[in-house]
C-alpha cells in the first residue's frame, strides 16, 4: 500500500485524537526506524521513553516469540510463570514488597490513587485528599487526567473525580501549606517529563517525604518516564535519596510491548483483598516475558553506567549547542537520557525543529511547545549523539 493511501485510510477512520507527522514507520533496528519508502530514521523519541533496548534487540524478540508459542494470555485466574518472576524482580529493585501489573501508565496510577484512597480509609473516612504537581502528566483515565495538573487536560470531562489539588513541583513551601492530615497521597513525577524535562532540585524530594510523613500521607512516584534507567538509576528516586510507598512503571519496562505497573509497601498492600483491584490482561505472559528481558538487562551495573555516560556526554553536546545559539536555547536540562533543550526565541518553532529534523533523518520531540525532549533508546552510543548533534545544528543554524 503507498503511503499517501495509508494517511488516507487512517485519517478517515481512526479518532482523530492524534496530530500525527506524516511517516508511515515500518520497521526499526537498532536506534533506527525506517518508513514505508525506505527512509532511515535516528530514533531519540524511542516510542515516548518506551524502546529501551532499540528496536529489533534480539533477545526482546526471541523471548516474546517463544512466550508466544507456548502461551499468550491466560487470565489472572491462574498462576504463570513469567509474571511470578517478573513480580519477584521488581520487588526486588523497588525496595517495595509487593507488585501488580496492569497494561499502561495511566492504569497503573489509577490502581496507586485506589489503593492510596483505600489505605487511607484505615485512619479516617475524610483522609482523601490527592495532592500533585502543576504540570505534571499522569495518564488519561478520569482519575489520572485529574491528577494531571493541566488544566487543558481536564476541560470538557468535567466532573472530575473529587478531592484532587495542585501544587507547584520544587516549591517545597507551597506543598508544606496545602498538606494535612486529609491528605491522602502526595504523587509526583521523579522527573517531570510532559511538563518540559524538570529535575527534582536539590533535597526537594527529601521534604516532600518528611512532609507526608509528618501527615501519614503516602508517597507516589510516578516513574513511569523516568523509571527503567533513564535517569542512570534503574528507579529515578535513587538519584535523590528517597523512597516512595508506591512507584508506578509502564513505558519501557516490556520494551515496546503494553505494561504497566505499580510496587506498594507491604502496609500499603494490606489495603486490597481479593476482588479489590483486577485486570485481565495485565501481566500476562507475553507482556511478562517481555519484561523479564528489560529487568534481566537494564539493572546491569555496566548496562546503568552506560545510561549515565553517554548521558553526559549528550548533555555536554546539547550545551556546546547552547552556547553557539544563546539567542534560541536558554537552557538545557535534565539526567542521564531524558534531556530537555528550551527554546527561547527559536527562528523555527518547536513543532518546525522537529519537523525539520524528521526531514533530514532524526526523530526527535517537542513538548508544551518549547521544550525539545530528548528520550532515546539506552543503547544509543556517543556517535549517535554526534550524529543527532551534527542534524541540530544544521537546522538551527540553518
Ligand atoms: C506516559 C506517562 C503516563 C501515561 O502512560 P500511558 O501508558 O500513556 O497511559 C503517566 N505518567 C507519566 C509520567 C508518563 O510519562
Amino acid at each position: 500500500m503507498t503511503e499517501e493511501k495509508i494517511f488516507e485510510r487512517d485519517d478517515n477512520n481512526y479518532l482523530p485524537v492524534f496530530k500525527r507527522y506524516k511517516i508511515v514507520l515500518e520497521r526499526g533496528d537498532g536506534v533506527y526506524l525506517y518508513d514505508v519508502n525506505g527512509k532511515r530514521y535516528l530514533d531519540f523519541l524511542s516510542g515516548i521513553a518506551v524502546n529501551v533496548l532499540g528496536h529489533n534487540y534480539q533477545p526482546l524478540v526471541e523471548a516474546i516469540a517463544n512466550q508466544a508459542r507456548k502461551v499468550i494470555h491466560v487470565s489472572n485466574l491462574y498462576y504463570t510463570q513469567p509474571q511470578a518472576t517478573a513480580a519477584e524482580k521488581l520487588v526486588r529493585l523497588s525496595g517495595l514488597d509487593r507488585a501488580f501489573f496492569a497494561n499502561s501508565g495511566a492504569e497503573a496510577n489509577e490502581g496507586a490513587i485506589k489503593i492510596a484512597r483505600k489505605f487511607a480509609k484505615k485512619f479516617s473516612p475524610d483522609k482523601t485528599q490527592i495532592i500533585s504537581a502543576w504540570d505534571s502528566f499522569h495518564g488519561r483515565t478520569l482519575a489520572t487526567l485529574t491528577a494531571t495538573g493541566q488544566p487543558k487536560y481536564h476541560k470538557g470531562f468535567e466532573p472530575l473525580p473529587a478531592d484532587f489539588d495542585y501544587v507547584h513541583f520544587n516549591d517545597i513551601d507551597e506543598l508544606a501549606e496545602k498538606i494535612s492530615d486529609k491528605t491522602c497521597a502526595v504523587m509526583l513525577e521523579t522527573i517531570q517529563g510532559e511538563g518540559g524535562v524538570y529535575p527534582p532540585r536539590e533535597g526537594y524530594l527529601q521534604k516532600v517525604r518528611e512532609l507526608c510523613d509528618k501527615h501519614h500521607a503516602l508517597l507516589i512516584l510516578d516513574e513511569i518516564q523516568s523509571g527503567i534507567g533513564r535517569s542512570g538509576k534503574f528507579f529515578a528516586y535513587e538519584k535523590y535519596g528517597v523512597k516512595p510507598d508506591i512507584v508506578t512503571l509502564a513505558k519501557g519496562l516490556a520494551g515496546g510491548v503494553p505494561i504497566g505497573a505499580f510496587c506498594v509497601t507491604e502496609e500499603v498492600a494490606q489495603a486490597f483483598h481479593a476482588g479489590d483491584h483486577g485486570t485481565t490482561f495485565g501481566g500476562n505472559p507475553l507482556a511478562c516475558a517481555a519484561a523479564n528481558v528489560v529487568l534481566d538487562t537494564v539493572p546491569d551495573e555496566k548496562f546503568l553506567s552506560h545510561v549515565e555516560e553517554v548521558g553526559n556526554y549528550f548533555k555536554s553536546r546539547l550545551i556546546e549547542l547552547q552556547k553557539k545559539y544563546p539567542e534560541q536555547i536558554s537552557e538545557v536540562r535534565g539526567e542521564g537520557l531524558i534531556l530537555g533543550a528550551q527554546l527561547d526565541k527559536p527562528k523555527r518553532s518547536g513543532v518546525e525543529i522537529v519537523n525539520e529534523c524528521m526531514k533530514r533523518g532524526a526523530i526527535i520531540n517537542c513538548t508544551v511547545g518549547t521544550v525539545l525532549r530528548f528520550i532515546p533508546p539506552l543503547i544509543i552510543t556517543n556517535e549517535h549523539v554526534d550524529e543527532l548533534i551534527q542534524i541540530l545544528d544544521g537546522v538551527l543554524g540553518g
